[in-house]
């Protein structure tokens, strides 16, 4: 089959970070050209009718497709620039709407509650005063304190006891930090599992587990992963919660309970060093298919409009 080198340009901030170069090469691999560019380098042009992104002073034309590789702390530009590629109709793998909703925790456990997914019972207020009822709410201790706005595992505290729990919400409120109370999911014992999906797929699925005596299984708290087969349950609310998410290509973060997977949290940009090492599949490789896949169908709704 011949066909014409497609151009996708992949929003990350450095190229030589494990994702973003394991993207280049699956790219590369598949006979396209891969470009990358700094999202908070990018300029958004608008305009009546020509909205335009440029680079360096030069205006970027010719982009098949975007894949975004946006962190949590730069959500709020990255986005906007996601969003002015839809706008110059340029296909993403994430789209803009669903990358911002994906890094409020909140809004996102308010969403995956609708979809009717299973996850650890959750509160959250308005600095309530009432702490012992909040407490109260969740089963009691212990409990999961979670700042809003953490990632990677910091700012998740477990509260052993009711008086531990009512002096850490009471601190975090002290200081204006918004946090959620969430039931503490014992028999996980500190692991937890990453589902990744493509499309309607889990192409790869591994266990995360904490370091000894620590209750968080991120890799970034020195937890360690390792393969897994997950059930037919697990596989179908992995699938369930990326598709409320809005998301084709996500990490689906899972706890395993006595009342089956709880989920914890969807990733918009899943990172595929863990995944590719523990599953020694080239998911890479699975994007791009995706993604081009995507361009295709984009093509074919242009030429029948
Ligand atoms: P982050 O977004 O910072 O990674 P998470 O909500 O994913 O925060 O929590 C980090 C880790 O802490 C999880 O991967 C899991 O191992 C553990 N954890 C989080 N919430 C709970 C809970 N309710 N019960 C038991 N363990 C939890
Ligand atoms: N961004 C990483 C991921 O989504 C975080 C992994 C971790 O800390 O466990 O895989």
């Amino acid at each position: 089959m011949q066909h014409k080198a497609l151009r996708i340009a992949i929003l990350s901030r450095n190229r030589s970070l494990y994702s973003t170069k394991r993207l280049i090469e699956a790219i590369e691999n598949k006979g396209h050209e891969a470009i990358v560019l700094d999202h908070l380098k990018c300029d958004i042009v608008i305009e009546q009718d020509q909205p335009a992104i440029f680079y360096g002073g030069k205006k970027i034309t010719h982009i098949d497709a975007v894949i975004p590789r946006i962190g949590a702390s730069v959500t709020f530009y990255g986005a906007a620039v996601v969003r002015q590629f839809e706008m110059m109709n340029v296909p993403t793998a994430v789209e803009s709407q669903a990358l911002v909703r994906s890094r409020d925790k909140l809004r996102s456990l308010q969403i995956l509650a609708r979809s009717n997914v299973g996850m650890p019972k959750t509160v959250f207020t308005n600095y309530s005063k009432e702490v012992k009822n909040i407490i109260d709410s969740v089963g009691g201790a212990p409990l999961i304190v979670k700042l809003l706005e953490g990632t990677q595992g910091y700012g998740v505290v477990l509260a052993p006891t009711k008086k531990a729990a009512e002096s850490i919400i009471e601190a975090f409120h002290s200081m204006k930090a918004r946090v959620i109370v969430q039931e503490f999911i014992e028999e996980a014992k500190g692991a937890d599992i990453r589902a990744f999906v493509i499309g309607n797929k889990v192409v790869g699925s591994m266990k995360r587990q904490g370091k000894e005596g620590e209750f968080r299984s991120n890799l970034h708290q020195g937890g360690s992963g390792k393969l897994i087969k997950l059930s037919k349950k697990e596989r179908e609310v992995a699938l369930t919660a990326a598709k409320a998410m809005g998301l084709s290509i996500a990490g689906v973060d899972m706890l395993q309970s006595e009342r089956g997977p709880l989920v914890l949290e969807v990733n918009s940009s899943p990172g595929l060093e863990g995944i590719e090492k523990t599953t020694n599949r080239d998911i890479a490789s699975d994007i791009i298919s995706y993604v081009v896949g995507m361009i295709e169908g984009h093509r074919k709704k242009k030429t029948r409009r």
